[in-house]
């Protein structure tokens, strides 16, 4: 009974807060759904029809840029190779930034759309297929979008919005690229940073968030072992490097399993193991590539640091002399995890829950990696916050379960996003928060 009784407060609370929330947005949303349907729409299938690979978005930087010049923010293009930087300054105030991935993927379409995207870029000889099957399309067309609604209602808010067009986030390397090319210094240095990622899993116009640690540190690691070479049929006068990099990886198991704590969260995969030419020689040399994750800079360094530590203790053991050592290799630029700032995530799921009520939940954070996360990663501190917005309608996810599959998502060639639900309500959510953020004392 008593849960009945505050099941029932809590519905009726809530659906007052739903008509209050209703009655000051019915504006809004009446304007982005008219703007969806007059630019938005083509828009999207534009950038869906063009897709271009990491550091080679040239034509979608520029048409991203024609767009936000056109609304009168102040653009500069070719920042971190193919980004683009757009200010709207309007007066005193805390500067917000927004952030839009622009690239594709070397992935051959086959969703059968109208707009589907036949381009083929030349590579080495041969010709990869692009798309855009990570959805940046519906990022950079919902930036456009959520640009307009807050020039269209500069009146409602003080301080300066930053909008950024990225590249290369599929391969991690797009939001250093900005940063090292003076983002922070050659525009104004946001007090928070806001995106969000469209997600083909979750049933379109839903909204998911994860409070602080949501995404994790990608580390990428090359391991050399060196051995002795020699004839198979005489295996005493080498060193086998096949069978000591077996002993490695299995001895990289214990990383996780036994030296972190169960509430630590790791993984260590070896992705690749190759050595050797044939049957009957011992090779000189194995190579693993290892894909490390973690989320705290402690972990990461505990598992990076054991998995040398191990290397070389197998090595000693296996009788190698000090000069074939491994040398292992951890590529300098990493994915950093992203940690959503607790206070900006409380304000902005504050602000999406008004909008949207029970659409909006908390979800799992993944062990994925996002270079969303480096924009909070520099001296300067940023709060960041992101946000997945669901793509895919139920009954879509109901006829894969059904045949006891996932719908296609992200990076599969079949994926495309429920655009006309989606779009919409990441404009929505990001102008709420914005307007929010930057709302007149
Ligand atoms: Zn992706
Ligand atoms: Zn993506």
């Amino acid at each position: 009974m008593k849960t009945m009784k505050t099941l029932g407060l809590g519905l009726a609370l809530s659906c007052l807060a739903l008509n209050a929330a209703h009655a000051q947005d019915d504006s809004l949303r009446t304007a982005i759904r008219a703007d969806y349907q007059a630019n938005l729409e083509s828009l999207y299938q534009h950038f869906h029809a063009h897709p271009e690979l990491a550091f080679e978005e040239r034509e979608t930087a520029a048409r991203l840029a024609q767009e936000l010049r056109a609304l009168g923010y102040d653009v500069t293009e070719g920042v971190g190779r193919t980004g683009l930087v757009a200010v709207l300054g309007n007066g005193e105030g805390p500067t917000l930034m927004l952030r839009a991935d622009m690239d594709a993927l070397p992935i051959r379409e086959q969703t059968g759309l109208d707009y589907a995207s036949t381009v083929m870029r030349a590579s080495g000889g041969g010709e990869l297929p692009v798309m855009h099957a990570c959805a940046h399309d519906t990022h950079m067309t919902a930036l456009v979008g959520t640009a307009r609604q807050m020039v269209e209602r500069r009146g409602e808010w003080s301080g300066t919005l930053v909008l950024v067009g990225q590249p290369a986030e599929e391969v991690g390397l797009g939001s250093d690229a900005m940063l090292k090319d003076g983002l922070y210094e050659r525009f104004p240095v946001p007090d928070a940073a806001v995106s969000f990622h469209t997600w083909g899993y979750l049933k379109s116009g839903e909204i998911r968030y994860v409070p602080e640690y949501a995404m994790a540190n990608v580390d990428t690691v090359d391991l050399y072992i060196k051995g002795i070479g020699a004839h198979g049929a005489s295996p005493q006068l080498g060193k086998d490097p096949v069978v000591l990099g077996s002993q490695i990886v299995l001895a990289l198991q214990t990383l996780v399993s036994r030296e972190l704590s169960p509430f630590d969260v790791g993984v260590v995969t070896v992705g690749a193991f190759n050595a050797g030419t044939k049957h009957n020689i011992i090779s000189d040399e194995a190579h693993l590539q290892i894909t490390v994750r973690s989320y705290t800079d402690a972990v990461r360094e505990k598992l990076l640091s054991g998995i040398e530590r191990i290397a070389r203790g197998q090595a000693e053991a296996a009788g190698l002399p000090e000069d074939l050592m491994p040398v292992m290799e951890a590529k300098e630029v990493y994915t950093p995890a992203l940690y959503n700032d607790p206070e900006l995530t409380q304000r902005s799921v504050a602000v999406l829950r008004e909008r949207f009520g029970a659409r909006v939940g908390e979800a799992d954070p993944v062990t994925g990696g996002e270079d969303f996360a480096r924009y909070g990663r520099t001296t300067e501190d940023v709060p960041v916050f992101m946000f997945w917005v669901g793509a895919t309608p139920q009954d879509t996810i109901d006829a894969a379960l059904a045949e006891g599959r996932t719908p296609p998502a992200n990076h599969s060639p079949f994926f495309y996003p429920d655009a006309e639900v989606a779009i919409p309500v990441a404009v929505e959510g990001m102008t709420a928060i914005a307007l929010d953020f930057l709302k007149k004392d």
